[in-house]
């Protein structure tokens, strides 16, 4: 199948992952093979859609030169602090492609661990061809995000609220190293000693060269991250601060981009926040239909602390934890580097409005920047808070020649007298724009898709499957989500915002 593993993580030192083989399934069955990602990471598409290739997508047969571990983080999950690792993940090892890239093939609901905890080890069909639909949308969206390779069928049932069919899913991400897993690391130096937790007994006595570095486990992994994912900083006298910022760097382009097309992460954990700056773990997330900044869908979520509007602060919040645990590498004084790791994430909130202020005045056309953009911007999102506009059709309806010249003829939502006067600034400032008006709509349509993966669709791609073994709609929908900006879209059905009876306001975990 021309995988080609190598197993730079398992050279890390022995408490970050245990040696675990995925568990068998009865009756593996191909569900959803992704053949453009196939042929990227250079591996015979083809081949993987033969019945016998599920056997080694469910893990039943060894990939070759696979050597299956399942990785050890920890993770404050809304504030609070857990030891975690993969309970229901196995990662096969790194696949070096054809193009030099170096990702992880990662299988998930692929049986116990020894992080399982009470878990069963498993994943349901229905949440991962959520995470499939969805991953692969945020990629058609430009993105940053891990991929989805393949979903198979197990054929056991797995129990939630009812006995309902398990899958497991192929991740390929540019790694799993979570803000979770600096942490683990940092509760390692502490000398982490947790019963039960299969990290725990490992800690003591690790010596590097002899010498006791009270910092092993941070550094080692710390040293990891910089080569293999911000290599142009491993040999700076700073790294480790550089390290810091880099990552906060990538994280507020990475929420910008979630802002500009309305989604919401839903479970924005410390060990969902990944080190690459790829948007990992599709639970409950969701994109918006009718713009609220205060839009949650997540069942679990009850305080709103991961509300649409909240993402940037609670990145933020999971940087500074990040932060904690280079504090001790930054200077062996831990207290003597609070200063310059304080300044860092005291930065992120301007960081991240630099971002999202790019990204949004793009959306209404804008190249150059003017003082009172800001303001411009928000005076839409507040009417469009206040008639409960569709977030992804107000901003795709608007860029038209006819939208720009007689808007309540593209949608009747313009008509509304509030708007006028908002549309005649805009239009005024659009006039300064020096390179006119059709690279101004150029921009619009590369910053708001025509279509993103509303819930009432992906739920009903996924009722088809899961209910009917129809995987129609779900094609359907993957290859209109493949190119969501392309014009041909533009009188899509997928377009349609959910009728009343059909809105999901509340998704549950990707269980
Ligand atoms: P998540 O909410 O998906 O980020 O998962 C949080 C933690 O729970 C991770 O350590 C998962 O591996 C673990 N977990 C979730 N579901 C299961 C399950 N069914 N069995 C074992 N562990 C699980
Ligand atoms: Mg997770």
């Amino acid at each position: 199948m021309r995988w080609n593993f190598d197993h730079s993580y398992a050279r890390l030192p022995a408490p970050f992952f245990s040696r675990v083989d995925p568990v068998p399934v009865s009756a593996p069955r191909l569900v959803l093979l992704n053949r453009a990602l196939a042929e990227e990471l250079g591996l015979d598409a083809d081949e993987l859609a033969r019945p016998d290739a599920a056997l080694v997508l469910a893990g039943n047969q060894r990939a070759d030169a696979s050597d299956p571990i399942a990785q050890a983080y920890a993770g404050h999950q809304f504030g609070h602090f857990t030891l975690l690792g993969d309970g229901r993940a196995h990662l096969l090892g790194e696949h070096l492609t054809p193009d030099g890239r170096r990702v992880d093939i990662q299988f998930k609901g692929s049986g116990k661990t020894p992080y399982s905890r009470r878990g069963d080890g498993r994943a349901a069909l229905g949440p991962m061809l959520r995470e499939y639909l969805i991953s692969e949308a945020m990629q058609g969206l430009g993105i940053p995000t891990t991929r989805s390779l393949a979903v198979v069928a197990t054929g056991e049932r797995v129990f939630r609220e009812d006995a309902i069919p398990g899958a497991i899913l192929t991740r390929v991400a540019a790694s799993h190293i979570r803000v979770g897993t600096f942490e683990y690391a940092a509760a390692l130096d502490r000398g982490l000693d947790v019963p039960g937790h299969p990290g725990s007994q490992l800690v003591h006595g690790d010596k590097a060269g002899g010498v006791k570095d009270g910092n092993l486990h941070a550094r080692a992994l710390a040293d990891y991250t910089l080569q293999r994912h911000y290599p142009a900083l491993a040999e700076s006298p700073t790294r480790y601060a550089d390290l810091l910022d880099a990552v906060m760097d990538r994280q507020a382009a990475l929420i910008a981009q979630w802002m500009r097309v309305g989604f919401v992460h839903g479970v924005m954990n410390t060990d969902n926040m990944t080190l690459s700056g790829e948007t990992i773990d599709y639970g409950p997330c969701a994109f918006m239909d009718q713009y609220d900044p205060a839009t949650v869908f997540s069942s679990i979520d009850r305080q709103g602390r991961y509300a649409f509007a909240n993402q940037a602060r609670i990145a933020q919040w999971n940087l500074a934890r990040f932060a904690e645990t280079l504090l001790p590498l930054m200077d062996a004084n831990p207290e003597a580097a609070l200063p310059r790791a304080e300044e860092a994430i005291h930065r992120f909130p301007t960081l991240f409005a630099g971002y999202w202020l790019t990204a949004m005045r793009a959306k209404l056309g804008l190249a150059n920047a003017e003082p009172e953009d800001s303001a411009l911007i928000e005076s839409l999102l507040e009417w469009m808070h206040q008639v409960g506009a569709d977030y992804t059709n107000t901003f795709r309806d608007l860029a038209s020649r006819a939208a720009m010249e007689a808007p309540a003829t593209v949608n009747p939502v313009f008509g509304d007298p509030a708007f006028t006067s908002w549309h005649l600034r805009w239009n005024e400032r659009l006039k300064r724009e020096p390179d006119g008006l059709d690279q101004a709509l150029v921009r619009m349509r590369a910053a708001s898709p025509a279509v993103i993966p509303r819930n009432h669709r992906v739920e009903e791609a996924i009722a088809a499957a899961v209910g009917f073994g129809d995987l129609g709609p779900a094609h359907r929908f993957l290859e209109v989500l493949a190119d969501p900006y392309d014009t041909r879209l533009d009188d899509s059905d997928y377009r349609q915002p959910p009728p009343p009876e059909q809105r999901v306001y509340q998704t549950f975990c990707g269980t």
